[in-house]
């Protein structure tokens, strides 16, 4: 039987895919949580998973360096889906993508900053909404970037809101709804089509019985 590999995203997301893999009958042979590898054998003889940083888990599947992924929308929009399928929402860490500017602030009006770290997705929205954008890559923090007067708005991820309630910033336009995705490389999907096939009905059918 071919081997699959699964690369997981550490963090929420990996607390929430745990037990979806679990009631898909995927279990890791140690706990992910406190070990500090990066790969893991599981219960299924065929299956190895990898925790990898989420903006790396589109990156090895389009290679098909992983079979198969679990990958939140908003880095998918990033990564631009090149090589990949995106086969099952699994509705999981669910968020908004949003623009914030700080709270009580007019519009800016002509050029406006914007700090992200969704850099396409930033630049393709502005342009969609007609407004001149200057693009700045951050890698954290963005909710500083407009006190800071480094940038008049940010792009990024709003679950609750608090952190930018914190950070003195509100929320102002809605770019996507978010949660994240079961992908899968395209030459896998043909070549390992009948190991991967009940690995993804499995996945599937968690889904509906957990969420
Ligand atoms: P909150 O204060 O609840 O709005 O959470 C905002 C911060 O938590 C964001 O800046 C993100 O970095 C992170 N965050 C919240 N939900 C998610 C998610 N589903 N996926 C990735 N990051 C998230």
């Amino acid at each position: 039987m071919p081997q699959l590999t699964i690369a997981l995203t550490k963090g929420r997301i990996l607390k929430e895919t745990l037990p979806l893999l679990s009631a898909a009958g995927i279990e890791p042979s140690e706990d992910i949580h406190t070990s500090r590898k990066l790969a893991f054998d599981t219960n299924m003889p065929n299956v190895r998973l990898l925790v990898l940083r989420g903006s790396d888990v589109p990156t090895y599947v389009q290679f098909g360096a992983a079979d198969m992924g679990v990958s939140g929308k908003d880095t998918l929009m990033e990564h631009g889906g090149d090589g990949l399928y995106s086969l099952v929402d699994l509705g999981i860490a669910r968020c908004k993508l949003m623009t914030a500017a700080i709270k009580g602030t007019p519009e800016k009006e002509g050029r406006v900053k914007v700090a992200t770290k969704f850099v396409n997705i930033a630049r393709q929205f502005y342009a969609e909404q007609g407004r001149q954008a200057d693009i700045i890559k951050l890698y954290g923090a963005m909710e500083l970037a407009p006190i800071m007067e480094l940038a008049d708005e940010i792009v990024d991820i709003v679950d609750t809101g608090n952190t930018l309630r914190a950070n003195g910033l509100e929320p102002r336009m809605d770019i996507a709804d978010i949660s994240s995705r079961l992908i899968a490389n395209k030459a896998s999907i043909k070549m390992k089509h009948s190991t991967m096939q009940p690995v993804i009905d499995a996945i599937a059918h968690a889904v509906k019985a957990l969420t």
